[in-house]
């Protein structure tokens, strides 16, 4: 717990500083926690210290460790009862949950069951199905959409490697933009990327800037969306993420610790 606080606190001073590097309110800037691999006690610890937002990137894992993850805090808040705040969007009154990996679109029923945003929308199929059930479940759904800028041929999201010199790329988008936009249960809030795993984050800024230019291209061209919400930066690069503009930053490893390999 200990540990767990203090590597929070350096989180989250790291986050504040770059922020003002940037000439930017760090209070713009969420910590989503990705708590992939880290059971529900250690997510009801970090709550506990003030953590709202969390990331989870498989479906199967979310489907136990949410509810695990309510009935931990029901049993807690039964004795602390009367001093939570609901909040507007969340299906758990104190916590949000943010799905940030690839979602097959057999998944989206149960994306949509256990998961207040979702950043990884990668299709127009997946966004589709999310608003369909969204719909039926009488929600709203925030969505971010995740854009492949980097150009990684192993990477998830709208192929936009090639953007802004590549037309047919640009306009493949665009339209689909365009027709997410008309679906009636997602609300589309901006985007989100992941960056080239690289040994300096300074490598990784041309993503983030690219991001972040793509974003103001699409408010130009549809104005009516806010496009509040940039999501991008990690453990080894969050910084450069928060000095390019990002709004939510998905970091694991630098709070809970290093993973077993391949998650
Ligand atoms: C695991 C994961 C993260 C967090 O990675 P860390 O390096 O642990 O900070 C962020 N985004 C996505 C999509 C992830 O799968």
């Amino acid at each position: 717990m200990d540990d767990l606080a203090s590597r929070l606190a350096r989180v989250r001073e790291r986050i504040a500083s770059a922020a003002r590097r940037a000439g930017r309110d760090p209070d713009a800037i969420t910590l989503v926690a990705v708590t992939k691999t880290v059971p529900a006690e250690v997510v009801v610890a970090a709550h506990t210290l003030g953590l709202t937002h969390f990331g989870e990137n498989r479906v199967e894992e979310a489907q136990e460790k949410i509810p695990a993850v309510a009935r931990l805090l029901e049993s807690s808040q039964r004795q602390t009862a009367g001093d939570q705040l609901p909040t507007a969007h969340c299906l758990l009154p104190t916590i949000c949950w943010h799905m940030i990996g690839h979602v097959q679109s057999r998944k989206a029923r149960e994306v949509v069951a256990c998961f207040d945003w979702v950043h990884s929308v990668d299709s127009l199929k997946l966004a589709r199905r999310l608003s369909r059930f969204a719909q039926e479940a009488g929600r709203t759904l925030p969505v971010l959409l995740e854009v492949n800028i980097s150009g990684e041929p192993t990477k998830y999201g709208f192929p936009l490697g090639g953007w802004p010199d590549d037309r047919g790329q640009a306009e493949a988008f665009l339209d689909a933009v365009g027709d997410i936009l008309a679906l009636p249960a997602l609300r589309l809030e901006g985007l989100m990327t992941i960056a080239p795993l690289v040994p300096d984050p300074e490598e990784a800024r041309p993503t983030f800037r690219r991001l972040r230019a793509l974003r103001d291209a699409l408010a130009e061209r549809f104005p009516t969306v806010a496009w509040a919400h940039l999501s991008m930066g990690m453990t080894d690069d969050f910084e450069a993420a928060v000095e390019e503009g990002a709004t939510l930053v998905r970091i694991g490893r630098a709070i809970f610790g290093e993973r077993p390999p391949d998650t």
